[in-house]
């Protein structure tokens, strides 16, 4: 299974990668969280990675092709991949065309999350996720049943994004309705592409999702 995870900050995209990631045994492609892992190991990636997304901006397309493009390459792709965060502009999205057809590989679905800008700020201020297997949690809207513990790996220390607050959200919705909605239109055209309402109970965005993309694979 090749897919897209496509929609605002808060949409649930990295949520939804979790269920998708266990169903069908693929890996999760986040750029949030490769650059969030660079920046945390001091690594290549430099200190102005980390100020521009600390203010919520994006992180320039070259680099960005270049961590997607080799990560694809890497052997756990070969079944398929989930790209949460990538594309996110209208370069990047040509430049994925460019790889996954280098590559011969044809994606099987292009998933739009659709949510309430209000509702993407509420759950934005109030998340965090497990430091280990980076299961997502919020402060009320979805607390580990066991509080302390996560749900998926028993891991008792979890942790809070520094651009998860209220000041960067601006920004970060902004480059989203400015930079990555634009990319929208151009993947409706593919014939793959699957809007889901990302407003409904998680499970219900999972099961929407599959649906659509198990009566798509079946062809
Ligand atoms: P995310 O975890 O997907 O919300 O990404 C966190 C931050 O990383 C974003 O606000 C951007 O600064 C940067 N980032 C992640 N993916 C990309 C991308 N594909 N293009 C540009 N910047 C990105």
């Amino acid at each position: 299974m090749k897919l897209i995870l496509l929609g605002p900050p808060g949409a649930g995209k990295g949520t939804q990668a979790h269920y998708l990631m266990d169903r069908y045994n693929i890996p999760q492609l986040s750029t949030g969280d490769m650059l969030r892992a660079a920046v945390n190991a001091g690594s290549a990636v430099d200190k102005e990675v980390k100020t521009i997304m600390e203010s919520g901006n994006l992180v320039p397309d070259k680099l960005m092709i270049k961590l997607i493009s080799t990560r694809l390459n890497e052997p756990d792709c070969e079944n398929g991949f989930i790209l949460d965060g990538f594309p996110r502009t209208e370069e990047q999205a040509h430049a994925l065309d460019a790889m996954l057809l280098e590559r011969k590989i044809i994606l099987d679905g292009v998933v739009s999350l659709t949510v309430d800008k209000e509702a993407v700020i509420k759950r934005i201020v109030g998340r965090y996720s497990c430091s280990a297997c980076g299961m997502g949690y919020h402060d009320t809207l979805k607390t580990p049943k066991v509080p302390g513990i996560c749900d998926g790996c028993g891991n008792e220390s979890f942790t809070r994004r520094k651009d998860d607050n209220a000041d960067t959200i601006t920004a970060r919705l902004n480059a989203y309705f400015e930079k990555t909605a634009p990319i929208i239109p151009y993947y409706k055209k593919s014939g793959k592409f699957i809007e889901v309402d990302g407003m409904q109970k998680i499970m219900d965005v999972h099961n929407a999702i599959i649906k659509v993309l198990e009566i798509n694979t079946k062809h």
